[in-house]
């Protein structure tokens, strides 16, 4: 296969300082990722997602950098660091790419993390070391093809039988599905109760199909998941967790993540911009001289600057267990959005080249499409935002 060999020129723009809030081990961590980014991702990025398929090759090196539940404990083979470092790192990956940050924050927070939670020390034990060294590939399964913003509704079933379970039904839009080892998913018991369960790939009647035709998240690979009658071991599911409190608390670990990594392609954005804008000339100037021009750099570092702050303040309450769910959504919703605003401005600045995988501004742009929507859409955390400030729910 052809690679691309281009240069990656990105540096990290701080101008408010808010570097000095980090620590050491903060700044090593996301110079260490920064550089295996320039390695591993820049290079070959535009072309896996020009053709639309997943660099799976990446997920070892994703195990190598510590990218995998990096604030999970050191003693299940986890990185054992605080919530600014896993956010940092997710900055990193995201500045590269949203699909490879998504292969490593779905291994992280929606495989790795409800086992540390909620799973027996037998799961904690079999399970995560092998996941954080990517000899293990994790799926999420919650969205169902008519229940995405409203997970409560989810059809996906179990019924005991025996020592087993058997579970019918399917999930859609599953990040790493049809490359995945294990899936951990989200059914109905007889009760109605939500269950969470480790469904393994080879259990006859479970199959992970490809879903094709994404213009967005090109270079991750996003599949179904469906059971005809899965026998699954009844010893397979997390004991005591019950209810949407489960995989709530799980994507609430999720958005987090995604609020840092969202800054990494604003950044990313930014950084593109001002360097064409310093470089490009018309009319006998660059076009970074024109004042049209400083507005949309001006209010871009202006919006990141704001976005960096409010994530390292969402990060040190995270630190402390007292980031709450709906803080995490508004830092979400924020942030995302503002990213996306930034690729859209910055594509501008870029001209017609914005429109080319020449650089990474049209890429970062329709990957934000699908960050804007999974780990709930951007109107959901309004609403939740609403609800937690009015006290009153527009949900029901
Ligand atoms: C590439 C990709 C990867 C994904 N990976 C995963 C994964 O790994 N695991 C997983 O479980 N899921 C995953 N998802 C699913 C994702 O979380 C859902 O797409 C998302 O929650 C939205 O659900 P939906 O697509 O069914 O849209 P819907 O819920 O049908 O929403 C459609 C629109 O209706 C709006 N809406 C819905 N309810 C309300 C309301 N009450 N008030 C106002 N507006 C409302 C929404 O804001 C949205 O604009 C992924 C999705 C994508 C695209």
């Amino acid at each position: 296969m052809k690679k691309q060999v281009k240069t990656d020129q990105y540096q990290g723009h701080d101008y408010y300082g808010v570097d000095e809030l980090l620590s050491e081990e903060h700044l090593l961590a996301r110079e260490a990722v920064r550089e295996w980014v320039k390695q591993e991702v820049s290079p070959i990025i535009e072309d896996y997602s020009n053709r639309a398929q997943c660099p799976t090759h990446l997920f070892k090196g994703l195990a190598e950098i510590g990218a995998f539940g990096p604030s999970l404990p050191a003693e299940y083979g986890c990185g054992g660091m605080d919530e600014i470092a896993y956010g940092v790192i997710m900055q990193e990956l995201e500045r590269g790419d949203s699909g490879i940050r998504s292969m490593a924050s779905v291994q992280g927070s929606l495989v790795m993390y409800p086992i540390y939670r909620f799973g027996t020390e037998e799961h904690r034990r079999h399970y995560l070391p092998k996941l954080a060294s990517g000899e293990l590939i994790g799926c999420f399964g919650l969205t169902e093809p008519d229940h995405g913003s409203n997970p409560a509704g989810m059809e996906t079933n179990i019924v005991r039988d025996g020592n087993d379970y058997i579970l019918n039904g399917a999930k859609m839009w599953i990040t790493n599905s049809p490359v995945a080892d294990i899936a951990v998913v989200w059914a109905k018991d007889e009760e109605g109760k939500i269950r969470g369960m480790i469904v393994e790939k080879d259990m006859a009647g479970f199959s992970a199909p490809e879903i094709h035709g994404k213009w967005s998240l090109r270079a991750s690979i996003t599949g179904e998941l469906v059971f005809h009658d899965v026998r699954v071991p009844a010893k397979n599911l997390f004991p005591d967790i019950r209810g949407l409190k489960g995989p709530l608390s799980c994507l609430s670990k999720a958005r987090y993540g995604i609020a840092w990594g969202a800054i990494g392609a604003a950044l990313d954005c930014y950084d593109s911009a001002l360097r064409y804008s310093k470089e490009q000339m018309q009319f006998g100037n660059p076009i970074g001289q024109y004042q049209l021009t400083q507005k949309k750099l001006a209010e871009m570092i202006t919006e990141i600057t704001k976005a960096q702050l409010l994530t390292w303040r969402l990060g040190t309450l995270a630190n402390k267990g007292q980031a709450t769910p709906a803080q995490i959504s508004m830092a979400k919703r924020n942030n995302v959005n503002m990213a996306l605003e930034i690729a859209r401005e910055s594509r501008q600045i870029h001209g017609g080249m914005g429109i080319t995988n020449e650089y990474p501004v049209m890429r970062h742009m329709m990957n934000l499409e699908t960050v804007l929507t999974y780990e709930g859409t951007h109107d959901i955390h309004l609403l939740i935002t609403g609800m937690d400030v009015t006290g009153l729910n527009a949900f029901s």
